[in-house]
């Protein structure tokens, strides 16, 4: 046995151990370097987050709270908990925080659990207007658990409609409003749902799995003065690992807390919460507010340019991330046009779109987001190039041939162009690290 691998991505220690397994890495580790990923929730961690979850920590039994744990040898892993509430604490101005959520849709359930009783209404985004299945639809434990009563988009618009979300409110009465979306391309009004929620005397819980980096950038609005709760995945625009989180205000802390754990989950993972902690150390920093600018403004660029390559996009463009484009008038489902792009290296994924007539198997929509290329450092000049390359392998209608080749030489060569995986990482400044 030799020293313990501090480089997370070193796979020639495997291959003497397990050549299987080494030599799969290797075709991810390459997959990954010459396709350009436009999925949406995609990012690429740092070199120092990615340190930060060293493997050792997987060797830290830990359960419970910083201070009230039940195991001994616990004074790294609470230091490092703290570290991670109380940044998480500072970066979304928040008054408390909970790290250990093991994934968005965990905070999700876990904040559904500390306000709701079972079979309490409460109102969620359509999963067809682009609310998540886990606040919006009835597959999720949520939707079993409690009544969750979809709200939808005005059809003219694709647009929210807060007379409508009063409406449906007036109506059920709901304990809770959950907000916050998976594929909406514009920004919230979270003024206007606070004054739903009061009306009708509503917890209102944001999930900002998608927005959380954005937000946390300043690059668009924070919901924080506005809600009661708010539940994120933290390896999306926020850069971390993969992971959730819920903020809160003082007053439902503890409520908070006990949901996560111990009705919810079980033990917490120190090795993330080091790669937590790295993460929003690094979303306190400047760069990373340039960062989370540079995406929305790539953003920007990808939708205007797709529109000038002729594609409908739902709401005619995006305030944040993200976009959806309409793929019915080329004859094809948004999950077929995204194994097309997959095969000429750009990387996306099918979508529904709002009033979808073919559901969620066979959605009309495809969604790209700026996120992970933005982590690379392409801007506006690339991005249009690539919003090219989309097309052509949209009208090429998946045909194997030149054309699908060329778009793959040169799709891995713009990736090559921008850093090849574990190449030095310029979205940082290491400087200005605290
Ligand atoms: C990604 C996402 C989640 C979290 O999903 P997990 O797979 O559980 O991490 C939750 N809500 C929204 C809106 C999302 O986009």
């Amino acid at each position: 046995m030799g020293e313990p691998v501090s480089g997370v991505d070193d796979v020639s220690a495997l291959r003497g151990a397990d050549a299987t397994i080494a030599r799969m890495l290797e075709e991810e580790l390459t997959r990954q370097s010459t396709t350009i990923n436009l999925i949406a929730a995609a990012n690429y961690l740092s070199p120092a987050v990615r340190s930060a979850m060293h493997p050792a920590l997987e060797s830290v039994h830990c359960e419970g709270y910083p201070g009230r744990r039940y195991h001994q040898g616990q004074t790294v892993s609470d230091a490092i908990e703290r570290l991670a509430v109380d940044r998480a604490c500072r970066l979304f101005g928040s008054e408390h925080a909970n790290v250990q959520p093991y994934r968005g849709t965990m905070a999700n359930l876990a904040a559904a659990m500390a306000v709701l009783e079972p079979g309490d209404p409460v109102l969620g985004l359509q999963t067809a207007a682009g609310g998540h299945y886990s606040t919006g639809g009835p597959l999720h434990l949520i939707g079993r658990m409690f009544r969750v009563v979809p709200y939808g988009l005005r059809p003219d618009t694709a647009r929210l409609d807060y007379d409508l979300i009063r409406a449906v409110a007036r109506r059920e009465r709901p304990r809770a409003i959950f907000c916050g979306d998976t594929s909406y391309p514009q920004l919230w009004d979270f003024g206007a749902l606070r004054d739903v929620a009061d009306e009708v005397g509503a917890v209102l819980i944001a999930d900002i799995s998608q927005s959380a980096g954005l937000i946390a950038g300043g690059a668009i609005p924070s919901p924080a003065r506005h809600v009661d709760i708010m539940t994120a995945a933290t390896y999306k625009t926020l850069r971390g690992p993969r992971a959730g989180l819920i903020l809160c205000t003082a007053e439902l802390a503890d409520r908070v807390d006990r949901a996560v754990y111990p009705i919810c989950q079980g033990g917490t993972n120190v090795r993330i919460l080091s790669g937590i902690a790295a993460a929003l150390g690094e979303a306190l920093t400047e760069s990373f507010r340039v960062y989370t600018g540079q995406v929305v403004e790539n953003s920007r660029c990808l939708a205007d340019n797709l529109m000038l390559w002729g594609f409908d996009l739902v709401t005619d463009g995006t305030e944040n991330h993200a976009c959806l484009a309409d793929v019915r008038p080329l004859g094809v489902t948004g999950d077929v046009a995204a194994q097309w792009l997959a095969s000429a290296g750009i990387l996306s994924n099918g979508n529904q779109i709002p009033n979808d007539p073919g559901g969620p198997r066979r959605p009309s929509g495809l969604r790209f987001g700026t996120a992970a290329v933005t982590t690379l450092g392409m801007d506006g000049p690339v991005i249009a190039e690539v919003a090219g390359l989309v097309s052509q392998v949209l009208r090429n209608g998946g045909r194997q041939n030149a054309v699908e080749e060329q778009v793959r030489a040169r799709a891995a060569e713009i990736r090559y162009g921008y850093h090849a995986w574990n190449d030095a990482w310029r979205g940082i400044d290491v400087e200005e690290l605290v």
